[in-house]
């Protein structure tokens, strides 16, 4: 069979554009790498649905994350994903630096920024008692959200194969071999991946940090990844009012700043930092990172501790020069490129999925609606966000919504398994998904009782049950029995 489309990467944005192009009848293929989706930047990253400030008003990321902020709204109500309008402050503490915050506003205006308006002391009072003092007025941007970043991308991926996308997991792509005809309707790209050879008319690129790696095997060389390496800590639940917006210090020229994160999930973040690098696989922190976070924090909330910290990571940004690469090669025809997708990709995934939409049906792509297109998904049901009533009535129904799993997170036995039914197969992609073993014990009381689940479920033995794919394997060897 000969696919029109290949999706190279089953992150956020791979997964959007799939759902996107799911509504035209199309013969779709995702290849990821990785035995699961969303194990690349898409799943850490601080979750923000940015309204579009802090982009110059001429880039593509700008306009793109604008646009993306207003299509998510529609997006969440179909897939029943979390997202949540909290809005941002991009907080001055300096008289100095009213005229920037009159800047921001002015460039996130020319974007089509709505409602952006700067507030003064007392504003900040009222609506933010435990922002330092020092703060002398903020640009306040209603329409900045907050999302899971991982649920979102299971989502896409679940309703675009609702819509008949194929995905193959465990598929690093290792060749690309552009096949040219006489007739130009029959020319298409043959793919390598481990289980042998894919053929597609058009291939999209939307391989994160490694799209340039991607682009190189059709010989496109004009641009280089380079990982921008953001380390972020994860607050105790307790903690989850410190702050009633997403707080920002004014951006550098590299990076939003260090910023008070609210999330989806409730606990609150800090971070991220912004260090380019040249490891794509280095996803340490470091005390120095810390530091440099607390300090920052600090600097909007003092009453932040060291203390109120139960969790960090690092996500590497693909960072392509300033701005997202977006363009069919014309080089290479049939071939797309979804390139330097840095912040704010997550925010302006669903926006590049229709830019692609656009791109292809210039490259000669026919785009010819699908009689039925679904375009809802069943919400996920997750206990931490049930009312008890409702609980109630789900245990009625379903015992294993009473069999809890993970106590800090209240995770039921029955999510568990509807998560491993929706094709979670390692302990990461039940975390992604559910949130077991994401509280203060880091699955200390339920990794083995999710193992087991896996194994069953999955048929595998426990030795076969990995935290995120080949390699990371938790136990090496069955109790013998006698
Ligand atoms: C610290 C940090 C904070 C951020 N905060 C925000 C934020 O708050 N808001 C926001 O809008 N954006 C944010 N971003 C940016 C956002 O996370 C990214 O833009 C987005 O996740 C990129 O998604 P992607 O699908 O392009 O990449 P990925 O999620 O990396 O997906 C690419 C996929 O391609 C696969 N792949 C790679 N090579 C191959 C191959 N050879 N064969 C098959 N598959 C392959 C990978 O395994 C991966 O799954 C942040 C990023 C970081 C690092």
């Amino acid at each position: 069979m000969i696919y029109d489309i290949i999706i190279i990467g089953a992150g956020v944005v791979g997964t959007s554009i799939a759902r996107e192009l799911a509504r035209y009848q199309l013969k779709i293929a995702i290849v990821e790498k990785e035995e699961e989706l969303a194990f690349g930047v898409s799943k850490s990253n601080s979750g923000i649905i940015h309204p579009g400030t802090q982009n110059s008003p001429e880039s593509l990321k700008g306009k793109l994350c604008v646009k993306g902020n207003k299509l998510i709204r529609k997006i969440a109500r179909e897939l029943g994903v979390d997202f949540k309008q909290v809005g941002e402050l991009i907080v001055a503490f300096n008289e100095n630096d009213l005229a920037r915050l009159e800047e921001l506003k002015e460039e996130g205006k020319k974007l089509g920024v709505p409602r952006l308006k700067i507030v003064g002391k007392k504003w900040l009072r009222e609506r933010e008692p435990n922002l330092s003092k020092n703060a002398v007025a903020a640009l306040y941007a209603p329409t900045a959200g907050i999302v899971s970043p991982y649920r979102l991308a299971y989502d896409m991926a679940e309703n675009a194969m609702q819509n008949g996308v194929k995905i193959y997991t465990n598929s690093k792509v290792s060749e690309i071999h552009p096949i040219k005809s006489k007739e130009n309707s029959t020319a298409h790209f043959e793919i390598e991946i481990p289980s042998g050879t894919l053929k597609s008319r058009y291939v999209v690129n939307a391989a994160g940090l490694f799209a340039d790696e991607i682009a190189r095997m059709v010989g496109i060389d004009d641009f280089k990844i380079t990982p921008r390496k953001g380390e972020e800590f994860i607050l105790d639940k307790k903690r989850e009012h410190i702050a009633n917006h997403l707080l920002f210090p004014l951006p550098s020229k590299t990076s939003k700043g260090i910023l008070v994160i609210k999330t989806a999930d409730g606990n609150p973040m800090i971070g991220p930092t912004a260090q380019d690098g040249d490891d794509k696989k280095d996803l340490s922190t470091s005390d120095q990172g810390l530091k440099k976070v607390l300090e920052g924090v600090n600097r909007m909330i003092p009453s932040i501790n060291e203390n109120d910290i139960i969790a960090y990571f690092a996500g590497l940004r693909p960072v392509a020069g300033d701005d997202f690469i977006i363009r069919h090669e014309n080089k290479v025809p049939g071939f797309i490129n979804v390139a330097g997708i840095q912040s704010p990709g997550l925010t302006a995934a669903p926006a590049i999925a229709l830019m692609v939409c656009d791109i292809l049906k210039s490259a000669g792509l026919k785009l010819k609606k699908r009689k039925v297109f679904h375009s809802h998904r069943k919400k996920t049901v997750h206990l931490f966000e049930t009312s008890l009533r409702k609980t109630k009535k789900l245990i009625e129904k379903d015992p294993a919504y009473g069999d809890i799993v993970c106590r800090c997170e209240m995770v039921s036995r029955k999510e568990i398994e509807d998560a491993i039914a929706r094709g979670a197969t390692t302990l990461d992609g039940i975390k992604f998904r559910t949130r077991a073993q994401a509280g203060r014990c880091h699955g200390g009381f339920c990794t083995t009782r999710i193992m087991k689940i896996l194994s069953e479920s999955l048929k595998k033995s426990p030795t076969k049950i990995t935290k995120n794919g080949s390699g990371s394997e938790i136990v090496t060897k069955e109790r013998d029995n006698d």
